[in-house]
């Protein structure tokens, strides 16, 4: 029996991610080391052990160990919300602050080519694509006068700068139909998982990305992933759902971003738990110890907490034990940076051009904005004319600045984790407003935790709205 500490990689080049899987499930039975079992495997074997466990007992853990690289390209970033909507994966993909987009570099949906609506979408495409073009160049010229070379700047940080500005502001007319490449790695657990919602979706360029990765995936993971089918159940929840949702009375007020829930001693909990992790009571006398105390000892407390931390050190678990519910409106553009924080958990509406549109005040002050807003109108008149025809279809051509409403939560930690990326000054101005806002109401009831967020304070969501935005919800 081997008793010294070895640590090594077990490598794809020379065993099939479905025979690493097996190997690390057998150490479960077997007193071998890691490469014996691995040398005593091959594909036949580790296929008729993946049906056995995985696939007949449901031991399903085991396909973690088997992990893909699947590169996608040219998909529609409306298919990649499909694609990037699986928790316990990795993503990186083209991004629309720091590429432009070519003139038909658009998607046209298998649903669309051939139909009545072909000359309709396909217009629509053009145009927000032609109006991007023309934007791209009208607002560099904006951009190299608002914000001229410095004397220490490089020229190509200068260039940088601008692309940045110029395309910070040119993406809201990008519609969802534009092209991306994304970047997934993902193990076989989590991807059956996505095959499974890419077969299911309403959209026929989805379920041919579902054919087309599981295609793909059973080379390398023949067992795994067979079973990966449409579910079916989801269409009866989805019409049940459906048609009391569309019942319901449209009430929704003027505040976009409602913070729901909060609990009002979550500050108290989240002590209460460190006392629970550092001692041997039980949690009710560590909370009823914390709730003993007075203001200034809580806060001498947390202070110990973030006394030694940086920066860059993530916060203690124990900040899991509060979290927070809100409701926000944001734009798509904003959404797709948000849909990315995996940590959170999301319900985003349809996207529609229901809710209005943002006219970064960008383009008002580079004597675009009579194109742009005309450019808008006609995209939501053309959204109206598919959305009758087929709604899921007329997505497609909304573009990223139109509104959406999502409804979410998350725990303090991530709250952290959130706010150190998305309030940051190189972060794009519609989610900095929109993590900015979250920031401002939860410090209302949690300003003891909020007091240590390495966020600098100047700078509120109503600021970025008037320095950033002429509009934020026009039709
Ligand atoms: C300046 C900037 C530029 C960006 N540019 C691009 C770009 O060009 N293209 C692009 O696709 N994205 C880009 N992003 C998005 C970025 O890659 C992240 O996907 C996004 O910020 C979500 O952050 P996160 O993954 O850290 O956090 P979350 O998903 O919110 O997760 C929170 C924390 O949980 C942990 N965690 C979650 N999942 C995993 C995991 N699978 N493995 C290990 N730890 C995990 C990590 O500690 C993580 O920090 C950019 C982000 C920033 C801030």
């Amino acid at each position: 029996m081997q008793t010294e500490r070895r640590i090594y990689r077990l490598s794809p080049d020379q065993l099939s991610a479905e025979t690493i899987a097996v190997t690390f499930a057998k150490t479960s039975r077997s007193p071998k080391t890691f490469d014996e079992i691995a040398a005593e495997l091959n594909d036949e074997k580790s296929a008729k052990f993946n049906e056995k466990w995985v696939v007949g007992y449901g031991h399903a853990s085991v396909a973690e160990h088997a992990v893909l690289h699947l590169a996608l390209e040219n998909v529609s970033r409306l298919a990649i919300e499909t694609i990037e909507g699986n928790r316990l994966a990795s993503y990186t993909e083209k991004s629309t602050r720091y590429q432009e987009w070519d003139n038909d570099a658009f998607i046209i949906p298998p649903e669309v080519k051939g139909s009545r609506k072909e000359k309709l979408y396909v217009g629509t495409c053009e145009m927000l694509f032609e109006a991007y073009q023309q934007a791209l160049g009208v607002l560099r010229t904006w951009a190299e006068k608002k914000h001229p070379h410095q004397e220490e700047e490089s020229d190509k940080a200068w260039q940088q700068r601008i692309c940045s500005k110029v395309t910070d502001v040119c993406r809201f007319l990008l519609p969802a139909a534009a092209m991306a490449n994304v970047g997934v790695t993902i193990n076989a657990r989590t991807l059956e998982y996505a095959i499974k919602k890419l077969l299911t979706s309403p959209l026929a360029e989805v379920r041919q990305i579902g054919e087309e990765v599981k295609a793909v995936a059973l080379q390398e993971l023949p067992t795994l992933v067979k079973y990966a089918n449409p579910m079916e159940y989801l269409g009866g929840i989805q019409a049940a759902y459906k048609s009391l949702a569309d019942r319901s009375l449209g009430a929704s007020g003027t505040n976009w971003c409602k913070l729901l829930a909060f609990d009002p001693e979550g500050e108290a909990k989240i002590l209460a738990a460190l006392l629970y992790r550092f001692g041997r009571n039980s949690y009710q006398s560590c909370y009823d110890q914390v709730i003993s105390l007075d203001t200034a000892s809580r806060v001498d407390l947390v202070d110990e907490l973030f006394k030694d931390t940086g920066e860059f050190d993530v916060p203690l678990r124990e900040l899991e034990y509060t979290s927070y519910v809100f409701d926000v409106i944001m734009d798509q553009g904003a959404y797709f940076e948000f849909k990315r924080h995996r940590m959170m958990s999301q319900t985003a509406q349809s996207l529609t051009a229901a809710l209005g549109f943002s006219l970064p005040r960008a383009f008002n002050e580079a004597g675009f904005e009579q194109t742009y807003i005309e450019t808008m109108r006609r995209g939501a008149e053309a959204y109206k004319q598919l959305a009758a025809w087929n709604p899921n279809v007329a997505a497609y051509i909304v573009p990223n600045a139109f509104n959406r409403r999502v409804l979410f939560e998350l725990n303090l930690r991530e709250l952290f984790h959130f706010s150190r990326l998305r309030c940051a000054s190189n972060a794009h101005f519609s989610i900095r407003r929109v993590a900015r806002r979250m920031i401002e109401d939860i410090r209302l009831h949690h300003p003891v935790f909020l007091s240590h967020l390495c966020v600098d304070c100047s700078e509120t969501s109503r600021d970025i709205e008037l320095e950033y935005f002429k509009e934020v919800s026009m039709y």
